[in-house]
């Protein structure tokens, strides 16, 4: 019998659920240059070998096809013939012929003529260079004995098990399918772990070598609460609906967001896609806070054009007519890194080129996105606002405010994610029209300890009292200017932060849609007169603990709340 061990890691995503592991295979890495066949081989039947795995790659694709519906088949029937294309395989067979490479390094040269030659066509072709790639690393994979690259294919419910899981990819888990997902790597604000908890899938992340611990079919048990995974466990929970919303609470909005005694806190949502706008409606968001634009971008070779972008955000606004949508503008460069856009050769990715910085070098991209912005904005009934991610300057948020105003959008923004930004957030206001604290970032830069790394959790805490001063500051300095200034950071989702928050001067809340509920619940059980004095407790605190303990004192009643709960 299987000796149960427990291994521990961060807490990413709450609940508690059992299933087999699914092992996530190592990304495929590009064959060496110049990687040749030894002097003796037969080199007619290594170019042979190419033809053999493009016909079982296409077979593979072939039968996942016939197992899916709509869309999903169309793509893997494209995929398939992809894999039959004559010119790629007569191209790499001919340069394992002619110049000897093994079948792997000539598949891989080949396909990055036809990916070039589709990214040049533009249009159609350019969004088929990601189908390429993928392809490409599917007959790489089968010709070096590797498993198929991408999320594993089970009958049943698994437990998702990687080194590393990239937002690209965990953007599109499917929670029936992978009921919950533990990496050896990440932290717990990194966009991975936040989308774990807008999907409802526990999650837990930097459990030390559980790549390597953990093989295919072993049973775990995953609290993502607690921030452990068991391995053989003794006790084997139900079949256990994954989807567990926590904080526990109403599963929706009631009612608008208020506190007790009806001072007005808009409770807005973050969203990524249309979908996460259809759910956001469903769970009584009253506008969208925060609309990360980078799903549209994510995976792809080229920008999407402004035709795509503005039927992706006008499927957005249309869940919300007559509400506020805060429009994010494209935040790549640091855990988001698109192949268009990004230098991959930054030693601190998270310090160089990403957010409103990317658009120096491509100022065409940000104009193509506030241009698809304003169309879909036009027609719409949304009152649409935009802002800029990664503003560190006064003179950076003058730059978008007027840039914004040039395509027609008066509403313009700026994040405050950055200590910088926080600190001359009054000069900011002066020419932004409203603010919103991304508490994620923020947290990182001020304690300098990378979001995605699970050692330096600890300090990822917004409570940290050097953050809540930051956050303090700029909510002051909105009060000030009489300019709204929100929150957009997992700092929201914490009912006892949240009522801090509001306390402290935020003009409105943005979270995942699955929160909306135990935060509204939370605000209205709680006065103003309470949230501020709470505001002034969290300040007093020289540690995190300390912050949370003061500000326990006065919302008491919350944490009683939190505790019947929990007990049933
Ligand atoms: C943040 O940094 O807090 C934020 C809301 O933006 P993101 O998580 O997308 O970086
Ligand atoms: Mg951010």
């Amino acid at each position: 019998m299987s000796t149960t061990t427990v291994l521990h890691g961060v807490p990413a995503s709450p609940g508690r659920t059992s299933a087999p592991a699914a092992r996530l295979p190592d990304p495929v890495v590009e064959p060496a240059p110049g990687l040749r066949l030894p002097p003796t081989s037969d080199v007619a039947a290594a170019a042979a070998r190419i033809d053999a795995s493009s016909a079982r790659v296409r077979e593979r694709l072939e039968a996942d096809a016939a197992r899916v519906q709509g869309e999903a088949r169309e793509i893997l029937h494209a995929t398939a013939a992809i894999a039959a294309d004559p010119a790629l395989l007569d191209d790499a067979r001919q340069r394992v012929l002619d110049d000897h490479l093994v079948p792997e390094r000539a598949v891989w040269e080949a396909a990055e003529e036809v990916a070039a030659m589709f990214a040049a066509l533009g249009g159609l072709f350019a969004e088929r260079v990601s189908d390429v790639a993928d392809v490409r690393n599917r007959i790489v994979a089968d010709l070096t004995g590797r498993p198929v690259p991408g999320l594993p294919a089970a009958d049943g419910p698994v437990v998702l098990v990687a080194g590393d899981l990239a937002p690209a990819l965990a953007a599109t888990l499917d929670p029936t399918h992978v009921r919950a997902v533990v990496t050896a790597t990440g932290g717990p604000t990194s966009h991975t772990a936040i989308l774990a908890r807008a999907l409802g899938v526990p999650a837990v992340v930097a459990v030390p070598g559980v790549d390597r611990i953990v093989a295919d079919g072993d049973l775990l048990l995953v609290d993502g609460d607690a921030g452990t995974v068991t391995l053989h466990p003794v006790e084997e929970t139900p079949a256990a609906p994954a989807r567990v919303p926590v904080p526990a609470g109403p599963a929706v909005l009631l009612e608008r967001g208020r506190t007790a005694d009806g001072h007005a806190v808009p409770l807005l949502a973050n969203v990524g896609t249309p979908a996460d706008a259809a759910a956001a409606a469903a769970a009584g968001a009253e506008g969208v806070g925060l609309y990360r634009t980078e799903a549209s971008f994510l995976g792809r070779a080229t920008a999407p054009t402004v035709e795509e972008q503005v039927a992706t955000y006008r499927a957005v606004l249309d869940r919300f007519p007559g509400r506020v949508v805060v429009v994010r503008t494209l935040d790549a460069g640091a855990e988001q890194r698109l192949p268009f856009l990004v230098d991959h050769g930054e030693a601190n990715p998270a310090l160089g080129v990403r957010g409103l910085r990317t658009s120096v070098a491509h100022p065409d991209l940000l104009d193509d996105q506030l241009r698809a912005v304003a169309r879909a904005a036009d027609g719409s009934d949304a009152d649409v606002w935009v802002m800029a991610p990664m503003v560190a300057t006064v003179g950076e948020a003058r730059e978008f405010v007027e840039r914004c105003a040039g395509h027609g959008l008066r509403t313009a923004g700026v994040m405050i994610e950055v200590p910088a930004a926080a600190l001359v957030a009054g000069p900011i206001l002066a020419h932004a029209a409203f603010a919103s604290v991304g508490t994620n970032d923020l947290t990182q830069y001020t304690m300098a300890a990378d979001r995605s790394l699970g050692t330096v959790a600890r300090l990822n805490d917004p409570w940290q009292p050097a953050v809540l001063q930051l956050v303090a500051a700029a909510c002051a300095a909105g009060t000030g200017r009489g300019r709204p200034v929100g929150i957009s950071g997992e700092a929201a989702v914490d009912p006892l932060l949240a009522c801090v928050l509001v306390g402290m001067g935020a003009a409105h809340l943005s979270v995942r849609p699955n929160a909306l509920g135990p935060l509204g619940a939370a605000l209205a059980a709680t006065t103003k007169d309470d949230c501020d004095r709470a505001a002034a407790a969290a300040l007093t605190g020289s540690s995190p603990e300390e912050a949370r303990a003061a500000v326990g004192e006065v919302l008491g009643h919350l944490l009683q709340a939190e505790a019947a709960r929990a007990h049933g």
